[in-house]
């Protein structure tokens, strides 16, 4: 007998219509699905095909659609009606807005185009608004990277070309120990889990340092749980233990960095210290086989690593002999560090010799031929795998450099840079800094810029300085305080246009970086010099142009609000100019287009950047007849050409869309990316795919694809002498001299060679608590925060203290603490974590949120038990009895020394809500629905 069986639809049709675009949750950018119902977002999913996230989607992304739906979504370009800081507005058009902007930026591009600060924070179009801001004539345009981490970029860029995270990758299929310092969970996300799964399931080590066990630390079959700051001390006493044990490789310093390279030993010399170069320009070597003086990249050339040169009276010696009395000396022995770092000497002799030992012990040959730089054949690839990755946490203090420089030399001596098994590059890097721009600063009203305003200084001459010696800059950046702060000081702007210091501006315009709050050091003392007026009432920064899709604590500061899309609405380009997507085996961008249609009355940045740059009549934003060049965003990404032929996109390029890296502009381009489901790689052919910055063949695959216009191989700087030629400024020589004041610092911490010191050995007496801030898997900066579904994962943060201190401090879980800093105090929730260094307490960054913005509710979490580090940390150090306030950044770089914040504890009895409360803003956007429901199709 049959029975009948009611018909099961077992694949319901989820979706009728799947559009392919890049996540902007996090600055990962992976692959997604935006699966359709009727027009709207029914659910977001991983791209399978995605070289970035191959389909996996964190937390994040799939509450996307939370984020494009959100109550706090700027609705229209507004103008400031109240005073600033109300957030009182009112709606205007796009034309009023566009026009307001030009009346009040034409006049300063004609008679000052440094009155115009332009700075942007999470920007993924670098590239693009940098060009704006050079054919705007302003030399005060930079990102976010140097409250961020310019540190860690800087460092790899000097070091070896480049660095981690968007700069290259562990080799993961084959890497057998992998160790990470410091890692931000929200940055370089989806890649590391996917990394880590690959790694757990063959059986690799993971090594975790991190004050705190959290995160990756918590899958760490190792965690060394560090006291902050004192990472490089770490890392130098590993490179202590390994060139002491002889563990080193001695054939990959020979042959790839500048170990062997001679240094001129004489001490009468202006250019003592600096490298040996012959007539044109290159580094000299001792040739093992002849013995003689010889440029380093000669045909069949062996360089000596211990061969010294003598001549004239002076002998010369190699780097490697400074590198041996360096770092054997008696202050980076396992015994000498350990209490400073945390780490009992024992450990970190063991944590030495098992890198040593996968390293060497472990090393396998591939089978891949590739001929090198200098001409030799080599049969096989020698694989070391080891591999490493740092973020933030190493690179936020103000010896950040120099320790992000220090483990790059602990990778370059295991011999695991670019070799399978190791750590590998990403295409366009690696790119020495001296292939990169060097900074440009010379204004010429009504004219573009001189150059790109960001770059490489390789000595005091390229300083931004003017012909007086004062900064050329609003941010200091490229100036004696911190002369090799590739990107910006983004965090001194607010202080300095205040301050008029070192000149007065008329407008500020920011994109995307809540400077009113988490952004900011000290965000109350930012509020008040956002809001502070002079003796004739004006406010002393005249004019603010903030632009953001959300109602953040920022816009209540701007005069004058351009609302940008979310990311689902927008084009973007995430283009190899910029910080593009590639991954160690291939070059690969992508793009954003606009899977759904605003419902609001906003617009892409980027397009208001090109109606902006006609209206003003930029050149590169006007055609000849003085007509719009580019309508949007779109059609910039489409037929801009920053070099005949290279343009925002590599994929698809030429009349028909065949040629990759090089072409013609071609109009279907942005068509054929979103065919191509959103991305465009191109693989590097096998034998060019390791040893990149001295494989002939990846040199050339290079050039090809427009990475660079000639093969440039390169040594590895282990000696950065830049470094050097600003210490030989600070002792005197050159045309170029350092004030007074800044001698000593300069000798002491730009030298050469890694060192370590002291973040801040004088201001923070009393203080000797560590205090730090992660940030969240499931946030991204600030923007998490307003998500309806990732606030119910991180609604409120507790301050975290370790067992002992609370056990010292009386405290229990959800006890109240008064935390004080030289700067200020806060009173927030407690709540104790047993994982984490004993001298360390720490928070989530970015939950506490300001009562009135991002559309939430008076007694929403965030708003009453929330709260921020920031009030605890300035942009100055306090005063140290010189006569003068030392910035709160790394000396070489400028970069925000965020992690080197010290405090206080007490027990108090529980406030009705944390401390300090800032006044409510009024909400420029209503007020939240009570549910966030929708119905998504039938
Ligand atoms: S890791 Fe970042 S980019 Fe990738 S899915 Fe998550 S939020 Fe999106």
């Amino acid at each position: 007998m049959t029975h009948s069986q009611p018909p099961l639809d077992l694949s319901p049709k989820v979706s009728d219509e799947v559009r392919k675009t890049t996540c902007y949750m996090c600055a990962c950018r992976c692959g997604i699905n935006v699966h359709m119902k009727k027009g709207k977002v029914a659910y977001i999913e991983g791209n399978r095909d995605h070289p970035v996230n191959r389909g996996v989607l964190c937390a994040k992304g799939s509450a996307g659609i939370m984020q494009h739906n959100s109550p706090a979504r700027l609705r229209n370009p507004m103008k400031r009606v109240g005073p600033r800081g109300s957030g009182e507005f009112e709606a205007i058009s796009w034309k009023e807005a566009l026009q307001i902007a030009t009346d009040w930026l034409e006049p300063l591009r004609r008679e000052a185009p440094e009155k115009l600060a332009f700075f942007t924070g999470r920007d993924q179009s670098q590239s693009f608004t940098g060009y704006w801001a050079q054919q705007f004539g302003t030399p005060n345009y930079a990102a976010h990277g140097g409250f961020c981490s310019v540190n860690m970029a800087t460092a790899g860029i000097y070091t070896m070309g480049g660095a981690f995270w968007e700069f290259g990758q562990p080799d993961w299929d084959q890497t057998k120990l992998f160790m990470l310092f410091g890692v931000a969970e929200d940055h370089d996300s989806n890649p590391i889990k996917m990394g880590l799964a690959k790694l757990k399931k063959r059986g690799a080590r993971v090594i975790g340092v991190n004050p705190i066990r959290t995160g990756y630390n918590a899958i760490a079959d190792d965690w060394v749980g560090i006291t902050p700051g004192t990472d490089g001390l770490f890392i130098l006493s590993l490179i202590h233990c390994l060139m002491k044990a002889g563990r080193i490789d001695l054939d990959y310093l020979a042959r790839y960095t500048d170990a062997p390279v001679l240094l001129n030993g004489d001490p009468k010399s202006p250019d003592y210290g600096l490298q040996m170069r012959d007539e044109d320009g290159k580094a000299l070597v001792i040739d093992r086989t002849t013995g003689k003086l010889t440029p380093f990249d000669q045909p069949g050339v062996r360089p000596d690593l211990a061969a010294t040169y003598r001549s004239a009276g002076v002998t010369h010696r190699p780097v490697f002999h400074q590198m041996a009395e360096q770092y054997l000396g008696e202050d980076y022995t396992p015994e000498a560090v350990a209490d400073r770092c945390g780490i009992p000497a024992k450990r970190i002799r063991a944590i030495a010799s098992e890198l040593a030992r996968v390293a060497f012990d472990e090393a396998f040959e591939l089978d891949h031929a590739w001929t090198d730089f200098r001409g030799e054949h080599h049969k096989t690839m020698t694989g070391r795998p080891v591999s490493f990755h740092a973020m933030r946490g190493i690179s936020a203090h103000a010896n950040g450099f120099q320790t992000a420089r220090a483990l790059h030399v602990l990778q370059i001596i295991l011999g695991t840079v670019e070799v399978p098994g190791g750590f590998r590059f990403k295409p366009p890097y690696p790119k020495p800094a001296t292939a990169h721009p060097k900074p440009h600063c010379n204004v010429t009203p009504g004219a573009p810029l001189d150059g790109p305003h960001l770059g490489f200084v390789q000595g005091p001459e390229d300083l931004a300085l003017k012909p007086d010696g004062s900064p050329a800059r609003i941010d200091k950046a490229f100036t004696w305080e911190n002369p090799m702060s590739a990107h910006g000081l983004m965090h001194m702007v607010i202080s300095n246009a205040h301050a008029g210091d070192p000149y007065k501006i008329d407008t500020l315009f920011m994109y995307m970086a809540n400077m009113s709050w988490n952004s900011s050091m000290n965000p109350g003392g930012v509020i008040e010099m956002l809001t502070d007026t002079d003796e004739s009432g004006d406010y002393v920064i005249p004019r603010i142009i903030y632009s953001d899709a959300y109602s953040s604590e920022m816009v209540a500061y701007a005069d004058l609000i351009l609302p940008d899309t979310t990311y689902l609405e927008r084009h973007d380009c995430i283009s190899l100019l910029d910080r593009p997507i590639s991954e160690a085996d291939a070059a690969a961008d992508a793009i954003r287009w606009p899977v759904v249609q605003p419902n609001r009355d906003v617009r892409g940045f980027q397009s208001a950047l090109c109606d902006l740059g006609a209206k003003l009549g930029l050149p590169g934003f006007v055609n000849d007849d003085g007509s719009q060049k580019y309508k949007d965003y779109a059609d910039y990404i489409t037929h801009h050409e920053r070099r005949p032929g290279v343009g925002p996109l590599a994929g698809f390029r030429g009349k028909d869309g065949a040629k990759a890296g090089r072409g013609a502009p071609n109009p279907k381009q942005i068509d054929r990316y979103i065919e191509n489901g959103g991305f465009f790689v191109n693989h590097i052919p096998e034998g060019a795919q390791y040893y990149k910055p001295w494989n002939a063949a990846y040199q050339d695959w290079a050039v090809d694809m427009s990475l660079y216009d000639s093969p440039q191989p390169y040594l590895f700087s282990l000696y950065a002498e830049p470094l050097r030629r600003f210490q030989l400024a600070a002792e005197g020589h050159g045309d170029r001299q350092p004030p007074d004041h800044l001698r000593e610092r300069i000798k002491q911490t730009m030298t050469p060679l890694p060192t370590w010191y002291e973040s801040d050995p004088h201001g923070t007496q009393g203080y000797d608590i560590h205090a730090l801030t992660q940030r969240p898997m499931a946030m991204y900066h600030s923007w998490g925060g307003q998500n309806a579904w990732l606030r119910q994962l991180h609604g409120h943060n507790p301050l975290y203290l370790p067992t002992a201190l609370m056990c010292e401090k009386g405290l229990r879980d959800g006890d109240w603490a008064r935390v004080s800093s030289p700067h200020g105090e806060i009173t927030v929730p407690v709540a104790e974590m047993a994982a984490l260094n004993p001298k360390t307490v720490w928070t989530w960054n970015a939950i506490g949120k300001r009562k009135g913005a991002w559309a939430l509710e008076k007694d929403a979490p965030e708003v009453t038990k929330g709260f921020l580090l920031n009030h605890l940390i300035h942009e100055l150090l306090p005063p140290k009895g010189d006569g003068l306030r030392w910035s709160n950044s790394d000396p070489i770089t400028g970069q925000a020394a965020w992690f080197d914040l010290k405090v206080k504890i007490e027990k108090t009895a529980p406030p009705a809500e944390a401390k300090p409360q800032i006044p409510p803003q009024r909400s420029p956007v209503p007020p939240p629905p009570k549910n966030l429901a929708w119905k998504v199709g039938k």
